[in-house]
């Protein structure tokens, strides 16, 4: 067990103001010290992993290496099972330049048509790189289906076509607290904090 991060000060290798808020949120009560990759003016990598684990860590590998500091990246996505797992590591491509995600779910939605599953699941991989060298990952999954029309104005990306397991309100729906407890990131944070930060 570790608890290396309290006290210190972590990079959060991300250039998305949204997720670093978020992360600052999260970390907030244990004592930990945030700051941005870009408040750092560090480089962003290219995505060019094939898997959430390896995009992850590669962002997080390299904040490390150009700060010297520990740092947390964060890779996440919608994996779709008839689709082979697509749109994945693209969830973001699939929107184009202009983050157009009504376009993104409209061609998840095209390319389901005549396929009976609709399960899909949102996965996050947390990376923690530490200066020494060592990356640790956690991944987290929330599980449930895709429905169309979208449904909700609340979130973001693919979150008014995805209905979790167990709920009757899509994440575009539901109280953003309620989405947090039970998202992929909440469950991937919970790990790496029963990891660094045991009770
Ligand atoms: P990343 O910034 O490369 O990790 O891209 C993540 C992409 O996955 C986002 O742009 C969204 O399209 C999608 N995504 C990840 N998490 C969520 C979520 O909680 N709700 C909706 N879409 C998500």
């Amino acid at each position: 067990m570790s608890h290396r991060l309290t006290g210190k000060q972590l990079v959060i290798a991300s250039h998305n103001e949204g997720k670093v808020v978020e992360i600052r949120d999260l970390l907030g009560p244990y004592g930990v010290d945030v700051i941005s990759a870009a408040e750092l003016n560090l480089p962003e990598p290219e995505e060019t992993g094939e898997t959430f684990a390896a995009n992850a860590a590669l962002k997080a590998k390299a904040a490390c290496l150009a700060s010297g500091q520990p740092s947390l990246s964060d890779d996440s996505g919608l994996v779709v099972p008839a689709l082979d797992g697509a749109p994945g590591v693209r969830s973001a491509r699939w929107a184009g330049p202009n983050r157009d995600f009504n376009a993104a779910m409209r061609r998840v939605e095209d390319s389901l048509k005549g396929k009976a599953d609709r399960s899909a699941r949102f996965v996050c991989v947390l990376a923690l790189a530490w200066p020494e060298g060592n990356c640790d990952l956690y991944k987290g999954v929330v599980e449930g289906e895709l429905v169309w029309p979208q449904r909700g104005k609340r979130g973001f990306g693919y979150d008014a076509v995805f209905l979790p397991d167990g709920y009757s309100e899509t994440f575009g729906e539901m109280d953003p607290n309620i989405k947090h407890g039970i998202s992929h990131r909440a469950d991937a944070f919970r790990k790496l904090v029963a990891e660094h930060f045991p009770a």
